[in-house]
């Protein structure tokens, strides 16, 4: 899996202040400098003051001003499992890869078992991996070697069936029925900075997933480059709440 930040709004964390501060003026945003927008707000700097700011806003729930601020996420690689999971999120905006373009018509099936095109768990290969809802323990060395067996043959066996598939006249889009949920996907997704806390709020929780979490945390990790007084704060006050509807 690789995360990319594709494109992203210049200076989000005064877009935000000055959003919010709109929200307190008599005087109308658009006509006063930075400076001067910022001008009540307690600091020394103006980057104490932004965190002045955006501290509060956090700590009082208002998050209206996080929406201006957007990012574009180029994704490659993840599971069409993990795909199905971030886009059930119906404030961020998709490009999904066409399985058209992941090409199995002429790949050696064995080299899909070195981890090409399908993306294997960890959980295929690593003894000691216990899942958040297993009932048992690890069940040792062979069991886990035979798991990965039984991975792998699945894999191979599934696209060995799509070429036959093909081979016999059914058309690519029928055909790739058979392939596992484990087909690799390319992604492009946008999000709003509000959306962005929602999403590491369930997506970053020790209770998803290890893909999509992982994902998440890269996600994380480059939102706090871009937009650092915010996901400092989030980091430091806000990850792993539990029980909220919305940010
Ligand atoms: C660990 C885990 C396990 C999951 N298991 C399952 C599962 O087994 N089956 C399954 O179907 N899903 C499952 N989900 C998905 C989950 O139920 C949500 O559909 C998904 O995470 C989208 O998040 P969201 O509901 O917050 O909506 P988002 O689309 O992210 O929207 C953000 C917020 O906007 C508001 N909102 C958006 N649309 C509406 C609306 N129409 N009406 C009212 N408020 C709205 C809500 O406050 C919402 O929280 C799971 C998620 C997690 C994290």
């Amino acid at each position: 899996m690789e995360v990319r930040l594709l494109e992203a709004t210049e200076d989000p964390e005064q877009v935000i202040c000055k959003g919010a501060r709109n929200d307190y003026m008599s005087e109308f945003v658009g006509d006063q400098s930075f400076d001067e927008v910022m001008a009540s707000i307690e600091g020394d700097s103006l980057e104490d003051k932004k965190e002045t700011l955006i501290g509060h806003l956090l700590d009082h729930g208002h998050f209206g001003p996080f929406e201006h601020p957007q990012a574009t996420f180029a994704i490659k690689g993840i599971s069409r499992s993990c795909m199905a999971q971030i886009t059930r999120h119906r404030h961020v905006s998709f490009d999904v890869q066409s399985m058209r373009y992941v090409s199995f018509d002429d790949v050696d099936p064995e080299d899909v078992r070195e981890g090409e095109l399908v993306v294997t768990p960890p959980s295929a290969t690593d003894p000691d991996w216990v899942g958040r809802n297993q009932k048992t323990g690890s069940l040792g060395e062979e069991a886990a070697e035979r798991r990965e067996e039984v991975f792998n043959d699945a894999i191979e066996n599934a696209v060995e069936s799509y070429q036959e598939l093909l081979d016999l006249g059914m058309p690519p889009e029928d055909a790739r029925f058979v392939l596992p949920i484990g087909t690799e996907v390319n992604m492009v997704m946008s999000m709003n900075v509000r959306m962005l806390m929602h999403v590491a709020d369930m997506r970053a929780a020790a209770d998803a997933q290890w893909e999509i979490r992982e994902m998440t945390e890269t996600i994380l990790d480059l939102a706090a480059e871009w937009c650092p007084i915010t996901f400092e704060y989030y980091e430091e006050h806000m990850k792993n709440r539990k029980n909220r509807l919305a940010p």
